[in-house]
C-alpha cells in the first residue's frame, strides 16, 4: 500500500500543479500538507477511496469581482477582490481579509487552505475561507480606505452572512477597515448582523481580547513549547519580525514573561537594541503614528536601524518568531539562525518559512511550532466573539483570555499527540498539527457525503 498511496499523492499533487501553473504559494501550502500526512493515508485507506486530497484542495467556490474606487483627487482605480470559500466540512467558511498589492489567487488560495486546518485544530465549529484585495492602503487616506472598503463591501456582502461565511481582518484589513465594511453590509442588508464579521470595535459587537489574541495565542504556544522541555521565556532573547497587531501583541506577551525582545522589523527594514525594545514607541509609531519603524531612533539612540528586512534573522537569538508575511524567512536565513544557536521557531504570520528553512530547522533538530497551530489563536477569538455575537453577551478579557490559554494548550497536546511517536522533537508540530488537522477535516467531509 505503501507506494499507492505515493502515487495517489503525486498523481493529486501534479495535477494541483497542471490546472494552475502560476500558483507557487499555493502548491507550497498543499506540497507541506501532504508530506505531513503520507502516513495518515497509509492507515486510512478510506481518504484515499473517497479522494480527500483533490476535494480537499479543491475550493469549494472562489470568488473574485471588480472594486472600483474615486481617489481624494477624483481619479477612478479598479482593484481586484477576492473571496475563497474552501471548505465548510466544520462550520462557515471563517478566515480574514488582506488587503495588500501582493495579493492574487495564489496567495488568496494558500491563506484559505492553511486556514482550514487552523480552524479546524482550535476545535470550535468554523470552515476555511479567506479572502482581500490587491489593493494598496499605503499612504491612502481615511477617505480613500472607506470608499474602497464601502465598493468592496457592495459586492462581498451577497456572499457572506453569520451563517454562511464570516470574514476579519488579515494584513491591511484592521478595526477601521472592519467597522467600515461592517457598516456597508449593515446598509445594504438593513439588519444588524452582529456576528458577519470579527475584530469589530468593542461598542459595535467585537470580543475583548481579538486584537491581542493573535499575538498573545503565539505567546501562549511558545511557553507550552518550551514547558515541554522543563524551561520557560525568563531572559530569553527574542526577535519577532513585523510591527503589526501580530507581532505588537507577542512582544507585550513575551515581555510579560519574562523575555527580552531585541529586534522587530516593518517592510523597509529592522531595529535591533540589545537591551530590549520599549514597546511603547513601537506601539505609538505603529498604531497611532502609522509611520515608519525607523523613527524609533529618534528617542532610543541605543537602538540600530538597518534598511533590509531581511537581515533581521543575522541577529543571534534564542527565539525566533517570523510574525511578518509568507516567505520571509528562507534557508539562508534559517542556516544562520542555526549557526547563532538558535533554540526555537514559532511562526506567528502565515507560512513564513520557506520549504528550504524548513528542511533546515528539521535537519539540526531545532523545535518548530508550524504557523497554523502558532497562529490560530486570532481566529480561535473570532469564533468566541461569534459566540458571544449570536448569545448576545459580551464576556470580560479575562473570561476571553482564559479561554484562548486552554485553546492555545489543547492545540499545543492534540498536535503532539497526532504526531504518533516516530517523530522527532523538531518535525512532531509541524506533522502533528497537520494530522490533527486534517483528520477533523476529512472525517467530517466523509460524514457528510460527498457533495
Ligand atoms: N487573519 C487571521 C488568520 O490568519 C484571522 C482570521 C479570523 O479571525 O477569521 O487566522
Amino acid at each position: 500500500r505503501d507506494t499507492q498511496v505515493q502515487e495517489y499523492i503525486n498523481k493529486v499533487f501534479n495535477k494541483i500543479k497542471q490546472r494552475d501553473p502560476n500558483q507557487a504559494e499555493f502548491h507550497q501550502a498543499v506540497y507541506t500538507i501532504f508530506k505531513s500526512i503520507t502516513e495518515v493515508l497509509k492507515k486510512n485507506p478510506i481518504y484515499m477511496e473517497q479522494n480527500i486530497l483533490e476535494r480537499i484542495t479543491e475550493p469549494e467556490r472562489l470568488i473574485s469581482f471588480r472594486v472600483p474606487w474615486v481617489d481624494d483627487n477624483g481619479n477612478v482605480h479598479v482593484n481586484r477582490g477576492y473571496r475563497v470559500q474552501f471548505n465548510s466540512a466544520l462550520g462557515p467558511y471563517k478566515g480574514g481579509l488582506r488587503f495588500h498589492p501582493s495579493v492574487n489567487e495564489s496567495i488568496i488560495k494558500f491563506l484559505g487552505f492553511e486556514q482550514i486546518f487552523k480552524n479546524a485544530l482550535t476545535g470550535q465549529s468554523i470552515g476555511g475561507g479567506k479572502g482581500g484585495a490587491d489593493f494598496d492602503p499605503k499612504g491612502k487616506s481615511d477617505g480613500e480606505i472607506m470608499r474602497f472598503c464601502q465598493s468592496y463591501m457592495n459586492e462581498l456582502v451577497r456572499y457572506i452572512g453569520p451563517d454562511t461565511d464570516v470574514p476579519a481582518g488579515d494584513i491591511g484589513v484592521g478595526a477601521r477597515e472592519i467597522g467600515y465594511l461592517f457598516g456597508q453590509y449593515k446598509k445594504i442588508k438593513g439588519n444588524f448582523e452582529a456576528g458577519v464579521l470579527t475584530g469589530k470595535g468593542l461598542s459595535y459587537g467585537g470580543s475583548l481580547a481579538r486584537k491581542e489574541a493573535t499575538g498573545y495565542g503565539v505567546i501562549y504556544f511558545v511557553r507550552e513549547m518550551l514547558n515541554d522541555y522543563g524551561d520557560n521565556l525568563e531572559g530569553k532573547r527574542v526577535i519577532i519580525s513585523g510591527s503589526g497587531n501580530v507581532s505588537i501583541y507577542a512582544m507585550e506577551k513575551a515581555i510579560e514573561l519574562g523575555a527580552k525582545v531585541i529586534a522587530c522589523s516593518d517592510s523597509n527594514g529592522y531595529i535591533y537594541e540589545e537591551n530590549g525594545i520599549d514597546l511603547e514607541t513601537i506601539k505609538r509609531i505603529k498604531e497611532v503614528e502609522q509611520n515608519s519603524i525607523e523613527d524609533y531612533l529618534q528617542e532610543h539612540p541605543l537602538a540600530t536601524y538597518a534598511d533590509d528586512s531581511s537581515q533581521i534573522w543575522n541577529i543571534p537569538c534564542d527565539i525566533a518568531l517570523p510574525c511578518a508575511t509568507q516567505n520571509e524567512l528562507n534557508g539562508d536565513a534559517a542556516n544562520n539562525l542555526i549557526k547563532n544557536g538558535v533554540q526555537l521557531i514559532a511562526e506567528g504570520a502565515n507560512m513564513p518559512s520557506t520549504t528550504d528553512a524548513i528542511e533546515a530547522f528539521l535537519a539540526n533538530n531545532i523545535l518548530f511550532g508550524p504557523a497554523k497551530a502558532v497562529n490560530a489563536g486570532g481566529v480561535a477569538v473570532s469564533s468566541l466573539e461569534m459566540a458571544q455575537n449570536s448569545s448576545r453577551t459580551a464576556w470580560s478579557f479575562e473570561e476571553v483570555d482564559s479561554q484562548l490559554q486552554k485553546i492555545m494548550k489543547k492545540i499545543y497536546h492534540d498536535s503532539i499527540q497526532a504526531c504518533g511517536d516516530e517523530n522527532t522533537k523538531s518535525n512532531n508540530l509541524l506533522k502533528g498539527a497537520t494530522i490533527a488537522g486534517f483528520t477533523r477535516v476529512a472525517d467530517a467531509m466523509i460524514a457528510q457525503g460527498i457533495t
